[in-house]
């Protein structure tokens, strides 16, 4: 072999070696899931430091990039919201994150439920389990650039963004996470938050339910007449839930003294597409409508987007060194919505779990720790599912008797204070 050749692989292989990087934990995915993992990992790591243990490292990937929407959603909305429970709310103060979204987060100390049928209502009040809120509304991007803030201040962090995976190798208890740009990750626990369509869960062969739910949901903000008075309202018709999520006004709208709701309206698709096509004054006046006017006058401030809804259960969220959370494992209607507070709750069970095993001296990746997360957090998911299915299915229901028994059932769920409390405090993400 000539000198020149020689010279050529050696500067291959260095190449190599400089684009190989060792962690303990690779996050894929930093939506609001995988980003407060991430977040709650690298603080769990820091905190174990002492003089012969080193600091645990994370490489956290994500596709999209970031900054231009951090700043643009600093002074319009964000179409997209999730209302966060009182549970999700006390893990985010402790990664203390909560204080940053704060500002722009917004209270709701009551939620109405209509039957848009009829005249059955149920109407739960924060008072009534002697809190201050139910919980709070808060635009993800809001809520996102809170935990980049956060993350960006974590030196065992180290962000690929934007970055995408090519291929994954299972080396024994290494995983080899190959990225589009050439650098090779090697970990023994790759953690995929990588949303409802996970590049992760497909490569790596995980089996997958699915069930259609024959809707999809258009969300928008929209300014009204009257105030939201910090309740939360939602309308039940046989052709999908719209739901009137209270908003705080950005600093710009602030001084112009508006009033803001963010609108999620699920609807057969057939229904979406034609409401999707309405001009702005036809699409608030069908809103006015079927909202039967309780917060007046309706105009749209931001652009309409729409969501095709498919609810999605991992068979198996784990396999050794692999991990799902959040969307990856699970999604669910948005109707009561849970989705990204169920994520949350993957996601701190799964740190505590990891935590766990690095006491025991155990490995990241080893599959009896990940299993004992599979085993605390699918029967809690499982349930919201199904109740989510039968709401669905209860509301769609045209017949007379059905209306007329979920109109008795409604109002007199509404006077059985102990049923009524313990649902909202289950919620509330409080049980
Ligand atoms: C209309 C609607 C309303 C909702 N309302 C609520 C609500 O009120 N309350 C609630 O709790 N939940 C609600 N949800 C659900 C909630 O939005 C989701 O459950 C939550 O956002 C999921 O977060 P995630 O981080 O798991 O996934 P995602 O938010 O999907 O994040 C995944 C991230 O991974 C990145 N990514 C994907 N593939 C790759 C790859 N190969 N490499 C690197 N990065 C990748 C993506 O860019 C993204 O940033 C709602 C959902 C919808 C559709």
């Amino acid at each position: 072999m000539s000198d020149d050749s020689v010279s050529k692989l050696q500067q291959a292989a260095t190449e190599q070696t400089e684009s190989l990087q060792e962690y303990d934990i690779v996050v894929v995915g930093a939506g609001l899931v995988g980003a407060a993992f991430a977040l709650q990992m690298a603080r769990n790591f820091t905190a174990r430091v002492d003089s012969d243990v080193r600091v645990g490292k994370i490489a956290l990937l994500e596709a999209r990039p970031m900054a231009e929407q951090a700043e643009l959603f600093a002074t319009v909305f964000d179409p997209q919201v999730v209302a966060v429970t009182a549970g999700s709310q006390q893990w985010l103060d402790t990664l203390g994150v909560w204080q940053a979204s704060a500002d722009r987060a917004c209270p709701y100390h009551r939620m109405q439920v209509r039957d848009g049928e009829g005249t059955g209502c149920i109407e739960f009040d924060a008072a009534e389990v002697q809190r201050a809120n139910l919980g709070h509304i808060v635009e993800n991007s809001v809520l996102r650039a809170s935990l980049m803030a956060a993350i960006s201040a974590q030196a065992n962090i180290d962000l690929y963004c934007p970055d995408v995976v090519a291929s994954l190798q299972k080396d024994g208890a290494i995983i080899t996470v190959n990225l589009q740009n050439g650098e090779q990750l090697n970990t023994p626990l790759v953690v995929a938050a990588d949303g409802a369509n996970s590049q992760i869960r497909e490569q790596m062969g995980f089996e997958l339910r699915t069930w259609g739910y024959e809707h999809t949901a258009i969300t928008a903000t929209l300014k009204t007449q009257k105030p939201h008075g910090f309740t939360a309202r939602q309308w039940f018709a046989p052709s999908g839930p719209l739901a009137f999520l209270p908003l705080r006004a950005t600093p710009q709208e602030d001084s112009a003294g508006g009033h803001y709701v963010s609108i999620v309206w699920s609807q057969t698709p057939q229904q979406a597409a034609r409401l999707m096509a309405l001009d702005e004054i036809a699409f608030c006046r069908e809103l006015t409508l079927t909202s039967e006017g309780a917060l007046g006058a309706i105009e749209s401030v931001s652009e309409r987007l729409q969501f095709p809804l498919t609810q999605r259960h991992g068979v198996d969220y784990v396999q050794a060194g692999v991990a799902l959370i959040g969307d990856a494992a699970h999604t669910i209607h948005p109707l009561a919505g849970q989705g990204v507070n169920l994520g949350f709750s993957d996601a701190r069970v799964l740190a505590e779990e990891l935590e766990r095993a690095l006491e025991q001296g155990a490995g990241l990746g080893g599959l009896a720790t990940l299993k004992r997360y599979q085993r605390r957090r699918k029967p809690d998911n499982l349930a919201m599912m199904a109740t989510m299915e039968g709401f669905k299915r209860l509301f769609e229901r045209e017949e007379l008797p059905l209306r007329l028994l979920r109109n008795i059932g409604m109002s007199g769920l509404n006077r059985l204070a102990p049923l009524k409390n313990s649902l909202i405090r289950q919620a509330m993400g409080m049980l």
